[in-house]
């Protein structure tokens, strides 16, 4: 298995790794594995990283346009070349679409800071999310909120954004996670038997998920976010959207 980089560390943009897989059945848009990445296969709400591979012996580059888990396995889906793929057992330098992939953890950051909030000050569960790099959206159930809870609920976020409060990642056995109590609002219960281990992001002192995506190191990097809409869907779950400020 290749080592997977952006779980123990979300600010390593690039690496030298080596070619070991290439599926060239995959058509003119080639599947590259490598022994080692940096970059995001997707996941939870948080789109896969875009980048650049690039051959250090002739200079060379290939376009990454996604990636994603496959047996486990992070793989590379290239841009169509006339000129084929990378070979395996060469040596190239990963490198993410860095200003992208930056803008997806502040927006990630931000998404768990409204969650927090709202858990923390209505009570109300989070059912689902989604995200593009600088905005994102959640679902909550949620009966009561209102344009007003919503105006309260950007400037309680903004708040506890300033504060600078730092954001964990820690993985823990299974049994230990399940006896957080917080985690379990997050549906950890519903994570298959087979997995024993859980990674979890805390921004300390606000909100503690299951959580498998990339995220800053701390709230101030997020900067300001704004709520740019409200919708119903159902009497019970509503959506947020927000957009970071820039
Ligand atoms: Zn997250």
């Amino acid at each position: 298995m290749g080592e997977q980089i952006c779980y123990t560390d979300a600010y390593a943009r690039s690496v030298e790794a080596r070619v070991v897989a290439v599926d060239p059945s995959a058509g003119p848009a080639p599947i590259v594995v490598l022994d080692r990445t940096v970059f995001y296969p997707g996941g939870g709400g948080q789109p896969p990283d875009r980048g650049l591979l690039l051959r250090t012996a002739d200079g060379r580059q290939w376009t990454v346009r996604s990636a994603r888990k496959a047996d486990g396995e992070i793989v590379h889906e290239l841009d169509e070349s006339a000129d084929g793929p990378p070979d395996v057992g060469d040596l190239l330098l990963v490198d993410l679409d860095w200003a992208r992939r930056l803008a997806l953890m502040r927006t990630h950051t931000a998404l768990h800071a409204l969650c927090g909030v709202v858990w923390r000050d209505y009570g109300a569960l989070v059912t689902g999310g989604n995200m593009e790099p600088g905005s994102g959206r959640m679902d909550f159930e949620f009966e009561r909120m209102t344009g007003d809870l919503v105006d309260a609920i950007e400037d309680t976020v903004n708040r506890e954004l300033a504060i600078g409060r730092e954001v964990r990642v820690n993985v823990l056995p299974r049994e230990e996670a399940f006896a957080i109590p917080d985690l379990i609002r997050t549906k950890v219960n519903l994570l298959p038997p087979g997995i024993d281990e859980i990674r979890t992001i805390e921004i300390v002192g606000l909100d503690l998920q299951a959580d498998g995506g990339t995220h800053v190191a701390n709230t101030t990097e997020v900067g300001r976010i704004r709520v740019t809409g409200y919708e119903s869907k159902g009497r019970i779950n509503k959506r947020i959207r927000i957009a970071l400020e820039e």
